[in-house]
């Protein structure tokens, strides 16, 4: 279906007008993504698709780090593969794109684009593994999947979206449980390190869990507008898929197991994400540990200065790339400094350097900060130590910026008066006791539309508290939001 694409934006709408025009804007502008001719699919244009890059690195560096490798396997899966497992496939029919034709033969059976790749990885596993020799099966893959989706939002909700999957299989359901925490505990490392975004981990109700899981564990950010963004999700699949898949071997003492399963993957909505946690008015901040150009070098174009100032960036950019600062020149004759200075403050580069005659007469440079916009002069001498100790330092200040927010923005609650309230006034987390009830948690999602993001590993024990919704003994401190 093809969708006429909406003028590009002049403005930045204000948040505080409307934060999801605001969002969309500054995704836009920042020529992060673009819509596309086929409805709710979108173009991730090359500055968003940097920063996927260096998101696809750094995980894919951490993963290998703990004993994974990456394969591929293919984008279409015949249906029968996926109606194996009965919960698996009711969760996922809703949102399948089927192919049926190819040229201009009607297929036998129809084949599916993969909503996720369980099934057919599920199915090699069975063909490969044989004894307690083969496990643990450890493979991760880089991927694109689908998922019709009524209504879309770039990055955030899309038909067809970049994401890695991690498929595991193991001897004992211990390791398989292991395996489930420890990658959750790789996400939460990379994303409050490189994002810059605290997330709290903790595990999923059981209505919101994986189709076809044991259990789901999940990280969970909060946006700017104080709405709740899952970030990323691992589940342990217990042998469900494995007796669905026949994925069998020889255990030690030779009797005949199915396998232990995990599965979990974070998506390009972690760009989404950052845009969220960090922008502001004047557009996108980005992290320096995801941003494309860390730096960027402003030539302040007078007089010959192509001569005279020009030489002297380069040679500084130069000294700043060795040091491993991923840096940007921009010597383009046709915009003049103050227009870049608009420019790559509203696409978020971290740090501005500028550079004019009187500068290198006094042998100095200035440093702007995007988060903070504090200008300073800064010597020649040195400069690439400084630079890459300021970058740490905005580094930490968007994380502590964002601890703080979250903080400000999550609220105790023990009574269903409060809870309502706050869920109306001020939206964010609302940390509240519950009897552990799939019915208290869909009459509080029905009458408030917050959901329970995820039970999380720190949670304050419940005992003697009344669950918020009911008044029964309480099980556990839930965390609600709005989300995402
Ligand atoms: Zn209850």
């Amino acid at each position: 279906m093809a969708t006429d694409i909406p003028d590009f934006p002049t403005e930045i709408t204000p948040r505080s007008q409307d934060f999801g025009r605001w969002y969309t804007d500054v995704v836009r502008r920042a020529e992060l993504a673009d819509y596309s001719p086929v409805k709710g699919c979108m173009v991730i244009r090359p500055y968003g698709y940097a920063i996927w890059e260096l998101i696809q690195q750094g995980l894919d560096r951490r993963f290998k780090a703990t004993g994974h490798v990456n394969a591929y396997f293919p984008l279409l899966i015949p249906e029968s593969l996926l109606t194996r497992e009965a919960e698996h496939v009711e969760g996922f029919a809703p949102q399948v794109a089927w192919v049926t034709q190819g040229g201009d033969e009607v297929l036998e059976e129809r084949l599916v684009i993969r909503p996720t790749s369980e099934t057919i990885i599920g199915t090699m596993y069975a063909k490969w593994v044989q004894s307690w020799r083969d496990l643990p099966i450890l493979i991760n893959q880089w991927a694109n999947v689908v998922r019709w989706e009524k209504v879309t939002r770039l990055f955030l909700r899309t038909t067809e979206f970049l994401w890695q999957e991690g498929h595991t299989a193991h001897e004992t359901a211990e390791e398989a449980q292991e395996e489930t925490l420890r990658m959750l505990a790789v996400y939460k490392e990379f994303i409050e390190r490189e994002l810059a975004m605290p997330v709290m981990d903790g595990e999923k109700t059981e209505s919101e869990r994986f189709a076809g899981a044991v259990s789901t564990y999940s990280i969970e950010a909060l946006m700017g507008d104080g709405r709740a963004l899952q970030a990323g999700t691992s589940h342990n699949l217990g042998q469900n898929f494995a007796k669905a898949y026949n994925i069998k071997f020889q255990g030690r003492d030779k009797s005949v197991q199915y396998i232990w399963g995990t599965s979990w993957g974070v998506t390009t909505r972690l760009i989404g994400a950052v845009v969220m946690v960090h922008g502001d008015d004047g557009g996108l901040i980005l992290p320096p540990g995801i941003a494309p150009y860390q730096v960027v070098i402003v030539p302040i174009t007078r007089g010959n200065w192509r001569e005279t100032v020009l030489p002297k960036a380069q040679a500084i950019r130069d000294e700043l790339v060795a040091r491993g600062i991923r840096v940007m020149l921009d010597d383009r004759d046709s915009q003049t400094p103050g227009w870049k200075f608009n420019e790559w403050e509203m696409r978020g580069v971290p740090l501005r350097l500028e550079i004019g005659p009187k500068d290198i007469e006094k042998s100095q440079v200035v440093l702007a900060r995007r988060d903070t916009r504090e200008k300073s002069f800064t010597p020649m001498d040195g400069l690439a130590a400084h630079t890459e100790t300021l970058l740490n330092t905005i580094q930490q200040a968007l994380f502590d910026r964002a601890v703080a927010f979250r903080q400000e923005h999550t609220t105790e609650a023990d009574s269903y008066a409060t809870f309502t309230q706050v869920m109306e006034g001020r939206p964010g987390f609302v940390v509240a006791p519950w009897c552990g009830s799939a019915a208290c948690e869909a009459s509080i999602k029905a009458e408030t539309q917050a959901t329970i993001r995820n039970i999380p590993f720190a949670s304050p024990p419940a005992a003697g508290k009344s669950c918020v919704k009911c008044g029964e003994p309480a099980k556990v401190h839930a965390w609600f939001a709005k989300s995402y």
